[in-house]
C-alpha cells in the first residue's frame, strides 16, 4: 500500500489568492456596472523587454541550424551567462563572486523551495512573518514542523516583522540553523540597512547558521546606500545563499529564468561534525535533478546585461517604481503609515482592525482589489499590500477612488 508524505497533511490550504476572488466575483455579480481596479497583482504586466526578445527570437533561430543547435546544456548555466551575472551583478558592488558559485535554474520559486532538502531534517529554521509562503510550506513539507495551531507551525522561529521593529526583525535570543530572509521584502517593501544586515551575518556564523537570502527585487531599489546583496556585509560569503530572479527586473514571470549563488566558502557539518562544503552539495542536487534553463531563455536573461538591456531593465523598473511612489504619496497624504515603496515595488499599509474588513471596505466604496496583510501570516494582520505593478491608468484611477472615499 503507497503511503503518501504525511508532512503534507499538515499544510494548511492557502485561501488568500481564492478567497480574494471569491469575494471580487460576488461583489462583481452585484454590482455589474462598478468598474474593478485590481492593485493586489503580485505578477509583472509590462511586457517582455526587446533586448531579451530579439536575444531569444535569434537564439530560436541559431537552434535551427546544424551548427548553432544546443542540446542539453550545462546544468548550472551557460558560461556566457553565469559570467555575466557575476561581472554585472556582483563585482560593481564590490562582492567577487565566481561563476563557478552562481547555478541557474527557472525560477526562484523552485531554488527558494529546494534549497532545505540539502540540509537535515532536524534543523532549526526562522521564517520572516508576514512572508512568502514558500519558505514556511516547504519545509513542513520536509518535515521540519509540527502541526499548524492558530496560523503557526510547531517547531518554526517566526521572526516578527511590525510597525515596532519597522518590519525588520532582528536575529533571535535563541540558537537557529536556517534563517529565511528577503529584501527588499514581499509583501511589506521594507529594506534592512547594511548594520542589520551585518547583524545577522554574525549572529549566523556565531551560531553556524545559514542565511537564505531572496533579494529578488534587487532591482527597485533606489537608494544607494541600500545593500543590494547580502555579500556586501563582510563575512557572508561563509554563511549566505542569495537567490536572485529575472522574473521582476526583466518581465520573466512567464519566459522562467533565475540563479542562486552558493559561495565556495560556504559549509555545514554532517552528523559526525565533519564540514560539508555546500557549494559541492547543491552542486550534486541541482545536476541530478536539474537539466538546465533552455539555451534561448538564457540568451535572453544575458541580454539584459548589455548597455541596451541595462537601459530597458532600468525604464521598465523606473515606470513601475513611479507607480509606486504615487501610491505611497496619496497613501501618506490621507495619513495612513506606509512602508515600502521606495526601494520596492509594494507598499504596506497599515490600517485599524482586520485586514479582510478593510478590503471589503475598499472593494464595496471604491471597486479596488487589495491584498489582506492577514494573508501573509499573523503580522500581516492590520495591514493591506497595494502593488505597483499595473499600468498607470489604474494607479492614478485607484488612488483618485481612494482619495475621494478616505480623503474626509
Ligand atoms: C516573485 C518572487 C520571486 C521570484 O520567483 P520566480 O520563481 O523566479 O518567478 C522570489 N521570491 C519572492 C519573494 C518573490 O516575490
Amino acid at each position: 500500500m503507497a503511503q503518501i508524505n504525511e508532512n503534507y497533511s499538515k499544510l494548511q490550504a492557502s485561501y488568500l489568492f481564492s478567497d480574494i476572488a471569491k469575494r471580487v466575483n460576488r461583489f462583481a455579480e452585484e454590482n455589474p456596472d462598478q468598474p474593478i481596479i485590481k492593485m493586489g497583482i503580485g505578477d509583472v504586466t509590462e511586457p517582455l523587454p526587446e533586448v531579451c526578445r530579439k536575444a531569444i527570437h535569434d537564439a530560436v533561430d541559431e537552434m535551427g541550424t546544424r551548427t548553432g543547435f544546443h542540446g542539453y546544456g550545462p546544468e548550472q548555466g551557460y558560461a556566457f551567462l553565469r559570467e555575466a551575472i557575476a561581472e554585472n551583478d556582483y563585482s560593481p558592488r564590490g562582492c567577487e563572486i565566481k561563476p563557478s558559485e552562481i547555478f541557474v535554474s527557472d525560477g526562484s520559486k523552485c531554488d527558494s523551495g529546494n534549497i532545505q532538502e540539502i540540509f537535515s531534517e532536524s534543523a532549526k529554521v526562522a521564517i520572516p512573518d508576514p512572508v512568502y509562503p514558500v519558505y514556511v510550506d516547504t519545509n513542513v513539507m520536509g518535515g521540519r514542523t509540527g502541526q499548524n495551531v492558530n496560523g503557526r507551525y510547531e517547531g518554526l522561529v517566526y521572526l516578527e516583522s511590525t510597525p515596532d521593529n519597522g518590519y525588520v526583525p532582528s536575529p533571535p535570543e535563541e540558537a537557529v540553523d536556517l534563517i529565511y530572509l528577503c529584501f527588499p521584502n514581499n509583501p511589506t517593501g521594507a529594506c534592512a540597512t547594511r548594520e542589520q544586515l551585518q547583524e545577522w551575518v554574525d549572529y549566523a556564523r556565531r551560531n553556524k547558521a545559514i542565511i537564505l537570502y531572496d533579494a529578488a527585487y534587487v532591482a527597485f531599489i533606489r537608494d544607494p546606500e541600500v545593500p543590494h546583496s547580502i555579500y556586501e556585509i563582510g563575512g557572508a560569503r561563509e554563511c549566505a545563499i542569495e537567490f536572485r530572479s529575472f522574473s521582476k527586473n526583466a518581465g520573466f514571470t512567464g519566459t522562467r529564468c533565475a540563479f542562486t549563488v552558493v559561495p565556495e566558502e560556504l559549509f555545514a557539518y554532517d552528523s559526525a561534525g565533519e564540514k560539508v562544503s555546500i557549494n559541492k552539495l547543491w552542486n550534486r542536487r541541482h545536476t541530478t535533478k536539474f537539466n538546465g534553463v533552455s539555451y534561448p531563455v538564457q540568451r535572453g536573461a544575458a541580454a539584459i546585461y548589455s548597455p541596451e538591456g541595462k537601459k530597458e531593465v532600468k525604464t521598465l523598473t523606473d515606470f513601475y517604481m513611479e507607480n509606486a511612489a504615487i501610491i505611497h504619496k496619496t497613501m501618506t497624504e490621507l495619513g495612513f503609515s506606509c512602508v515600502g515603496g521606495t526601494n520596492a515595488p509594494y507598499v504596506w499599509i497599515k490600517i485599524d482592525g482586520s485586514s479582510w474588513d478593510f478590503f471589503d471596505e475598499l472593494l464595496h466604496k471604491t471597486g479596488i482589489v487589495c491584498t489582506p496583510g492577514a494573508g501573509f501570516g499573523t503580522c500581516g494582520e492590520g495591514h493591506f499590500r497595494l502593488s505597483a505593478f499595473n499600468t498607470r491608468e489604474n494607479v492614478e484611477k485607484a488612488m483618485t477612488l481612494i482619495k475621494e472615499h478616505f480623503g474626509k
